[in-house]
């Protein structure tokens, strides 16, 4: 059995922004990443290859390729979590001991919720930007879409990018306008949630835009099934007591139910919600002091991007390094900085720049955010994947708080 000064569960984004500056820091052989996958995604791209705008390969590299050479890979999967005694068990029986540990294991896909979902999947107009395969198909669906009912869904769970499915509606129904057929075609945006985007500020402007583009909303709608024999799509209504409704379609999106991994959640280190139970301000554990968290599976009460991990990677190493250096330095607090880039047409984006823990924006450029941007468009589809792959993966890239806050004097007051 094998121990490490740092051994870090993931190898996302989450993972890999730690692991990468640890590793540097402390040399080989002190840091460990476990990770099963053979393939790294980033997966934010997959909106555009969706749309058609970006190729599926520009969002894979093989995991060998991103992974920190310092660091020591163990490709399998972490089983359990033994915290009491500083290990955890792989899917082969091998205990891996640390000093400190990361937990970064993303979010769990549960496609078994929706009955019929998975065999659907990928076949006859069924699609999921949510999955490496089905994502795939997505572009080839709406091109084959000669008119009818398109529907796209939000599930009742917490997701990975709330915005996405929003984005995936914005983008077809633009499609459809292109191909000639959006006069005969119903665009139906069908939510678990209240409203189309959690934060008002850019609610209210995505809402407006969703009506004048004819995209019709249904609130408290949850899809529990699918059946593809008869195009059916059937939705629980949750504001009248759980009423059933079947929607016919001939394309959908499905956003599916998502949560936290299960080895998480049957762990000690869960919260009584399944997530990994970190302090919101410095993503250390609740109960184990050695043991850190952040990204998709952790407790954090923000939107769970790519673009929060930049502003919680950045904390997060402060505050271990910080221990694993045995200094007494005032810990680095995260401000929930999240990003969700509303992509609402081909060269359309609205970036919406906030933090999840109080709603308020925490927009980088001294403009009113909410403009429809084609600038912004630019820069989330070829400027940011670069950031992404260069410099967060690699440690140098902690958000763009900095920027921000220097940009802070030119900016307009805000009406809210
Ligand atoms: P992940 O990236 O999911 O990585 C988790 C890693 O842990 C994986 O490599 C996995 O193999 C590994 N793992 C799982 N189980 C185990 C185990 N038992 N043991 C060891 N390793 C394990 N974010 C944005 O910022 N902007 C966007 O525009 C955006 N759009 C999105 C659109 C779509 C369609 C999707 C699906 C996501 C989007 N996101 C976006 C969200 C973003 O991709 C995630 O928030 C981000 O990838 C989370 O990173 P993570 O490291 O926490 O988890």
């Amino acid at each position: 059995d094998q121990k490490f000064k740092v051994v870090v569960v993931g190898g996302g984004p989450g993972g890999l922004s730690v692991s990468s500056t640890v590793s540097q820091l402390l040399g080989k052989n002190q840091v460990a990443v476990i990770e099963p996958s053979s393939k790294h995604y980033y997966q934010p791209l997959w909106t555009y290859v969706g749309g058609g705008l970006k190729n599926f390969n520009e969002s894979v590299k093989p995991m060998a390729e991103v992974m920190p050479s310092d660091a020591e890979w163990i490709q399998d999967k972490v089983t359990e979590f033994d915290p009491d005694n500083n290990t955890v068990k792989l899917a082969d029986g091998q205990v891996v001991g640390y000093d400190y540990l990361v937990v970064a294991a993303g979010i769990q896909i549960n496609w078994d919720k929706v009955k019929g979902l998975k065999q659907a999947l990928g076949k006859d107009g069924v699609t999921s930007n949510y999955d490496a395969d089905s994502v795939q198909k997505t572009y080839k669906f709406l091109q084959e879409f000669k008119g009818g009912n398109a529907l796209f869904t939000f599930p009742n769970s917490p997701l990975k990018c709330p915005g996405a499915p929003t984005k995936m509606t914005f983008l077809a129904e633009e499609a459809f306008r292109l191909s000639g057929v959006r006069d005969k075609t119903n665009v139906i945006y069908n939510t678990a949630g209240g409203k189309i985007f959690g934060v008002d500020h850019y609610g209210r402007v995505l809402q407006k835009l969703a009506d004048e583009r004819n995209i019709k909303l249904n609130f408290q709608h949850e899809l529990i099934e699918i059946d593809a024999d008869n195009h059916q799509a059937v939705f629980k209504n949750n504001a009248n007591n759980g009423e059933i409704s079947s929607f016919e379609y001939d394309f959908i999106h499905v956003a599916p139910p998502q949560g936290p991994p299960t080895f998480i959640k049957e762990s000690k280190l869960a919260d009584a919600a399944g997530w990994v139970d970190v302090n919101k301000d410095t993503l250390r554990h609740n109960k184990y002091k050695n043991v850190f968290a952040l990204g998709d599976c952790s407790s954090l009460p923000t939107s769970k991007t790519a673009a929060a991990i930049t502003a919680e990677s950045g904390v997060l190493k402060h505050n271990l390094i910080a221990d694993i250096q045995g200094k007494k330095v005032e810990q680095a607090v995260y401000d929930g900085y999240t990003s969700c880039p509303l992509i609402v047409g081909r060269n359309e984006l609205i970036l919406a720049e906030f933090s999840g823990y109080t709603g308020q924006p925490l927009e980088t450029f001294p403009v009113d955010q909410r403009g429809i941007s084609r600038v912004s468009q630019f820069l989330n589809k070829e400027v940011i994947p670069a950031i992404y792959w260069n410099g967060l993966l690699k440690g140098t890239w902690t958000g763009p708080g900095l920027f921000r806050r220097m940009l802070d004097p030119l900016r307009p007051k805000r009406d809210n």
